[in-house]
């Protein structure tokens, strides 16, 4: 019999978590990492809640990743009991630019994702919680909605141990930096050393610091906040019944989370923000940000104009130079494997990530051309 591959695994958050789970069921010996914990408070997948949605506009590759997301999100969800995903749908408001959304409608047809068109007298009737001003026709997409994230990531991690995974919350110490050929080992915080067959680095906003001649400026960590207002007491115009998903590609693109488990209304403002420092940042939430939101929620949402704010957060996209995800091998090291570039919407997509980069590691398959880090080169 041959020897299980042993598999070391850096990073526990949507990418990192998924890989390692993909990777045990595989068949390997995967030790998992974490500096700060699956889901901490500053990793990328470190939110309440993260959106579930497959229009993409002309990326159809999203869209089909998306429906298998969605699939393996439910099978997941039925195996350990718990909910996660909340089906309640995603509307994507249209207004003069439609470029986007046109180019969507095909591709949601073709991976057999199930929506509605509707035009914007549609939209209002539907909704009259939304003013849709300026909306000229919608996407509602029927099964997207919203998974709760920090909380699915620490899931991921009791999956994955209840199934024979070895977790250790340690530090990798960077920058590594194979010497040629293979990465023997690597350097933990507690200054022991981990050796391994192969290594997936699923670092999120720190992939570039890790490996900084070969990722470097590739993954930029920026500066992204998000906004929770409290409706009226016991006003149900804004909870999950009564209200889905919202995606506005408007002059800036908006989108939120009614209900959100009782955390508030969320808003959030997709444009990218500062570079931020995702291991030394502040996570305080600027008086500018906030405006934008409360300006934003007052004319969309005009039963929340003046609402308090209950809670926010500052997070960080981990951005790549196109927004597609990394997903490539180490041009240097043969066993090392580079997982991420999540660039605002990763999340959704771990679970299928994780199935993908899982056999990728385990065959040694080649990645798409669209995630390949020569495509920078080009
Ligand atoms: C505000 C906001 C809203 C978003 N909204 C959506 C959305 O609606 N839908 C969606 O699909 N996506 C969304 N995203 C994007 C999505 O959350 C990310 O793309 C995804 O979570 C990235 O996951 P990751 O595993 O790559 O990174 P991370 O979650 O950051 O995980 C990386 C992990 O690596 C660990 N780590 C780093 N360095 C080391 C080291 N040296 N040693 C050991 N461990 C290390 C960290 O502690 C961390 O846990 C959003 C992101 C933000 C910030």
């Amino acid at each position: 019999m041959s020897k299980k591959p042993h598999i070391v695994v850096v990073g526990a958050g949507a990418f990192g978590g998924w890989t390692a789970l993909n990777l045990l069921r595989r068949g390997a010996q995967v030790t998992l990492l974490d500096a700060w914990g699956p889901g901490n408070a500053r990793a990328s997948s470190g939110g309440e809640t993260r959106v579930i949605r497959a229009t993409y506009g002309p990326r159809g590759i999203y869209t089909r990743m998306a429906a298998r997301a969605l699939a393996l999100w439910k099978e997941n969800e039925r195996r350990w009991h718990r909910q996660l995903y909340h089906g309640i749908g995603v509307l994507w408001l249209v207004e003069s630019d439609e470029q986007y959304e046109k180019a969507a409608l095909p591709l949601l047809r073709d991976a057999g994702v199930a929506f509605e068109e509707l035009t914007g007298a549609e939209t209002a009737r539907r909704y009259p919680q939304i003013n849709c001003e300026r909306v000229r026709w919608a996407i509602f997409e029927k099964n997207g909605g919203y998974l709760t994230a920090r909380r699915a990531c620490a899931a991921v991690l009791e999956g994955f141990l209840a199934e024979g995974g070895e977790y250790r919350q340690l530090a990798v110490q960077g920058p590594v930096q194979p010497a040629s050929g293979e990465l023997p080992s690597v350097t933990l915080s507690d200054g022991s050393r981990l050796t391994a067959d192969r290594f997936v680095f699923a670092c999120g906003p720190w992939l570039g610091s890790l490996f900084p001649d070969v990722i470097g400026d590739r993954v930029r960590a920026t500066r992204q906040e998000v906004f929770f207002f409290g409706p009226p007491p016991g006003d149900r115009r804004f909870t999950e019944e009564a209200l889905p998903v919202w995606a506005d590609h408007g002059t800036r693109f908006m989108y939120g989370i009614p209900g959100n488990e009782w955390r508030g209304f969320k808003v959030a403002d997709d444009t990218r923000g500062p570079v931020f420092d995702p291991t030394t940042g502040e996570r305080v939430p600027s008086p500018e940000a906030l405006q934008t939101a409360r300006d934003y929620l007052a004319f969309r949402f005009p039963g929340l104009a003046g609402a308090p704010l209950v809670e926010s957060r500052v997070c960080q996209y981990e951005e790549s130079p196109d927004e597609h995800f990394i997903i490539d091998r180490h041009p240097a090291a043969g066993n090392i494997w580079l997982v991420g570039g999540g660039s605002g919407h990763g999340f959704k997509h771990g679970p299928a990530v994780g199935e993908l980069v899982a056999r990728l590691a385990l065959t040694g398959a080649a990645p798409d051309e669209q995630f390949k880090l020569s495509r920078f080169a080009r």
